[in-house]
C-alpha cells in the first residue's frame, strides 16, 4: 500500500502528490501528518530545511476541511509573497483532484480587487502575508468566524519584520477554539515566545537535533581580505561553470550592487529584495526558476522559505546578521533529499564567526582555496569543449550554410580550427586571469597586515576598477531618481553612453556615480548651468568629497529612518528594515 495512504491520506490526494514524486513521506509528514490529522492540538514542528514542511501541513489540511462548504476554513501566515505563492501553488497541486478547494494567494503589492473577488467566489484556505492581510479584514472583506486551522510558517521571520502586531490582530478575528500549527526550521527565542503566547499546550515535534541544519549540505569556508572578496567570488563562480546558486548579502543595497556588478561583469545574475516591485519580483523568481538566470542574488528575508529545485550553491557573500539564518539560508540547497554546498567567503576577523556557526550547524566546516587562475581557465576550457561534445546540431538548418563554411575553413587545419572555436569564449577567462594572484590569506598571517594593504570597497574597487573616476552630484532620491532614472538623465544631458557609467550609489539628496576617466571632462562640461527643478545642478569630483562622505552616510540613513515606509516597507520585507526599525529583537547574535 501507499505509504502516505497508511498515514491517513486519501487516494485523491495520494495520486496528485505521486505525480509530483512523491514517493513515500518525508520523516517530519510521517510523524506530524497522524497527529495533525487528529486535530485535537496544537503544534509545533521543528524540521530540517526542505524536509517537506509545507506537505506536513498541507496534507492534512485538504483532509480535515470541508470542501462542500465555501467560507474561510484555514489561514495559513506567512512572511514573503514569494512565499505565499509558493505554499498556496503547492497545495493547489496536492489538491488537483479536489474540484471544490479553493485555495487564494493574498499578498502586497499586487492587485487587491482579483484577491477581494477569489475570496467573495468562495475559498477555503487562505494563504496570506499579515499586511495584505489585516488590510483585507479591515474592509470587512473576509469572515473568519469559521477558521478551525492557523499555519504560522517561518513565524520568526514574521516577527523580525515587525509583523507581530498585524498577526495578533489577525488571529483576534478567528474563533477561540481553532488549532495553531507553528512550521519552523529553527527555534530561536522568538519561536519559543510565539509559541507561548499563541498557544495551548502544544504537541511539540523535533525531527533531528534542534536548530541543526541539513545533513546533506557540505559547508565550506574561503578566507579573503575584504577588498578581494568580489574577485574571489568570481573565481569560484567562474570555476563552477554549471553552478546554479543563491548568493546571499547582508541588505538589499548590497544586494543590488552586487548583482548590478555581476551583469556588467557578463553572469546571468538578477537581484531579489524588498525594494523592487511585485512584478520585478515575481520576473526574476521566474527566471531564476525556470533556469534562465544562474546565480540569483538575494536578501535574507526575500529567500526565507523558497524551494527551487536543484540549487548547487549557497554563497553566503556577506555572513548573516543572526546564526539562525545561516540555518535558513543554506538551506535552499540540497532540498528533498539532494546534496548541495554551502560557501562563506570571509576575513580574518570573522573566523571567530565560522566557529560559532559550525557549532549551531552542528557539522564541521571545511576551508578551502579561491582557485587559482590557472585553475579557473582551465575548468572553462573544459566546460567548453564539454559544451561543443554536447551540442546538438541541427542538421536541416545549417546544411545550407556549410558549403560557404567549409570554404572559409579550407586553409586551416582541423588543429587550428578547434584552437580557434576554442579561443573565441575562451580569450576573456584567458585575459581576465592572465598574472591573476593568489587571494587566499593564510589564516596564521597577522591580522595588522590585512590593514596596511589599504582600503577598498567591497568590490576591491581600487585595485579592479581603477579607470573609472567616483563623481558626486547633488541630486538623490528625494528628487524621486531611481538608479535607472539617474543613469538616463546624465547620459541625455551630457551625450555620455550609459557604457561609461559605472556603479551608482543613490542616496538621499546625492547620489554617487562611477564614469570612465576618458568621459569625465564629458560630464562636467555637460553639467554646466542646468538647472534641475529651479535647482542648479552640480558635480563634483567625490574624491575631493570623501571627508565628507562618512557623515552624509549618516544623515541619509536618519533621512531613510523618517520616510515613514510604514505597513508597505514592512510587507516588502529585505534586510534593510530591521537596521532601521529599532526593535529590540532576541535572536543569538554574534
Ligand atoms: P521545507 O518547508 O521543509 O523547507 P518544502 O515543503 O518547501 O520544505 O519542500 C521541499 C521540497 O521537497 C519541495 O520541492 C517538495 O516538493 C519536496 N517534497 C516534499 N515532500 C516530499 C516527499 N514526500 N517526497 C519527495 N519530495 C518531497
Ligand atoms: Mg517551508
Amino acid at each position: 500500500m501507499n505509504p502516505f495512504i497508511e498515514l491517513g491520506i486519501r487516494h485523491d490526494i495520494v495520486n496528485a502528490i505521486t505525480e509530483l514524486g512523491f514517493e513515500k513521506p518525508t520523516p517530519i509528514q510521517e510523524q506530524a501528518v497522524p497527529v495533525l490529522l487528529a486535530g485535537s492540538n496544537d503544534f509545533v514542528g521543528l524540521a530540517q530545511t526542505g524536509t517537506g514542511k509545507t506537505a506536513a501541513f498541507g496534507l492534512p489540511l485538504l483532509e480535515l476541511l470541508d470542501f462542500s462548504q465555501k467560507h474561510p476554513q484555514a489561514l495559513i501566515l506567512c512572511p514573503t509573497r514569494e512565499l505565499c505563492l509558493q505554499i498556496s501553488k503547492d497545495i493547489e497541486k496536492y489538491a488537483k483532484n479536489l474540484p471544490d478547494a479553493r485555495v487564494v494567494a493574498v499578498y502586497g503589492g499586487a492587485n487587491i480587487s482579483d484577491q477581494l473577488r477569489q475570496i467573495r467566489r468562495g475559498v477555503q484556505i487562505v494563504v496570506a502575508t499579515p499586511g495584505r492581510m489585516l488590510d483585507i479584514i479591515g474592509r470587512k472583506a473576509i469572515d473568519f468566524s469559521n477558521v478551525r486551522y492557523v499555519v504560522l510558517d517561518e513565524a520568526d521571520e514574521m516577527l523580525n519584520m515587525g509583523f507581530q502586531e498585524d498577526i495578533n490582530n489577525i488571529l483576534s478575528t478567528t474563533p477561540e477554539e481553532k488549532k495553531t500549527w507553528l512550521f519552523s526550521a529553527t527555534m530561536p527565542a522568538e519561536v519559543r515566545r510565539i509559541a507561548k503566547k499563541y498557544m495551548t499546550d502544544p504537541h511539540e515535534l523535533t525531527m533531528g537535533t534542534k536548530n541543526t541544519g541539513n545533513e546533506n549540505i557540505e559547508h565550506q569556508y574561503y578566507v579573503v581580505r575584504a577588498r578581494d572578496k568580489y574577485p574571489a567570488f568570481k573565481r569560484i563562480v567562474d570555476s563552477n561553470p554549471q553552478i546554479f546558486g543563491i548568493v546571499f548579502c547582508r541588505t538589499k543595497i548590497e544586494t543590488q550592487e552586487i548583482a548590478e556588478t555581476l551583469i556588467k561583469d557578463g553572469y546571468n545574475a538578477d537581484a531579489l529584495h524588498g525594494d523592487l516591485s511585485q512584478q520585478q519580483r515575481d520576473k526574476v523568481m521566474r527566471r531564476y526558476r525556470d533556469r534562465s538566470l544562474q546565480l540569483l542574488i538575494a536578501t535574507d528575508v526575500a529567500a526565507r522559505g523558497i524551494d527551487v529545485n536543484n540549487v548547487t550553491h549557497v554563497i553566503n557573500y556577506s555572513l548573516p546578521d543572526e546564526i539562525e539564518n545561516y540555518t535558513h539560508r543554506s538551506g535552499r540547497t540540497a532540498r528533498a533529499g539532494k546534496t548541495g554546498i554551502s560557501l562563506s567567503l570571509v576575513n580574518l576577523k570573522e573566523l571567530g564567526k565560522i566557529r560559532q556557526i559550525e557549532k549551531v550547524v552542528g557539522k564541521s566546516f571545511v576551508k578551502a582555496e579561491v582557485p587559482k587562475g590557472e585553475a579557473v581557465v582551465e575548468k572553462q576550457l573544459f566546460a567548453l569543449i564539454e559544451k561543443v561534445q554536447q551540442v546538438s546540431v541541427s542538421e536541416n538548418h545549417i546544411d545550407p550554410y556549410l558549403p560557404k563554411i567549409m570554404e572559409s575553413f579550407a586553409e586551416l587545419s582541423k588543429e587550428d580550427i578547434v584552437k580557434r572555436f576554442a579561443s573565441l569564449e575562451f580569450n576573456r577567462f584567458l585575459e581576465y586571469y592572465q598574472n591573476a594572484p593568489d587571494l587566499n590569506v593564510d589564516p596564521s598571517e597577522s591580522r595588522g597586515s590585512e590593514r596596511s594593504k589599504g582600503k577598498s570597497d567591497r568590490f576591491g574597487r581600487d585595485e579592479y576598477k581603477s579607470d573609472y573616476t567616483r563623481l558626486f552630484i547633488n541630486l538623490g532620491s528625494v528628487d524621486e531618481f531611481t538608479r535607472g532614472d539617474i543613469l538616463g538623465y546624465i547620459c541625455n544631458t551630457t551625450q555620455i553612453s550609459g557604457k561609461a557609467i559605472g556603479k551608482i550609489d543613490l542616496k538621499g539628496v546625492y547620489t554617487f556615480f562611477e564614469v570612465e576617466n576618458a568621459s569625465v571632462d564629458k560630464v562636467f562640461s555637460g553639467f554646466q548651468h542646468i538647472d534641475f527643478n529651479g535647482r542648479s545642478v552640480r558635480v563634483e569630483n567625490a574624491g575631493e568629497r570623501g571627508a565628507d562622505e562618512g557623515r552624509s552616510e549618516k544623515r541619509n540613513r536618519s533621512f531613510r529612518n523618517g520616510d515613514g515606509g510604514g505597513r508597505k516597507r514592512r510587507e516588502n520585507g529585505g534586510g534593510g528594515f530591521r537596521d532601521f526599525s529599532g526593535r529590540r529583537r532576541e535572536k543569538s547574535r554574534w
